[in-house]
């Protein structure tokens, strides 16, 4: 067992099992109720984890839940629309970046 990811955001952790699900990496999620004892317990114990049972996957594990967002330049579409580099899809015209 080994953790891979720690937040205070319960949705944000489970968002992280699934990604690794998706993936086939079995993983499985700690203190899911623990915030409930923050004040009695020192809190970043309190933390929901995320925990990959086999170590052998950590390396995919992180690179699946850290890898960089695509960042890059602005593109501009055929109807004129500036779009950030993340979108493949004009949001105006519904074009596709060429
Ligand atoms: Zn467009």
């Amino acid at each position: 067992m080994k953790r891979v990811f720690s937040s205070w955001n319960l949705a944000a952790v489970h968002h992280a099992r699934n990604v690794l699900d998706a993936a086939g990496i079995r993983a499985v999620v700690k203190n899911e109720y623990l915030s409930s004892a923050m004040g009695d317990l020192p809190p970043a114990e309190c933390q929901a984890e995320l925990w990959i049972l086999r170590e052998t996957d950590q390396a995919v594990a992180e690179q699946l839940l850290f890898r960089p967002q695509p960042t890059g330049p602005e593109w501009r579409c055929s109807c004129g629309e500036t779009l950030g580099a993340q979108f493949s899809q004009c949001w105006n015209c519904g074009n596709y970046r060429s």
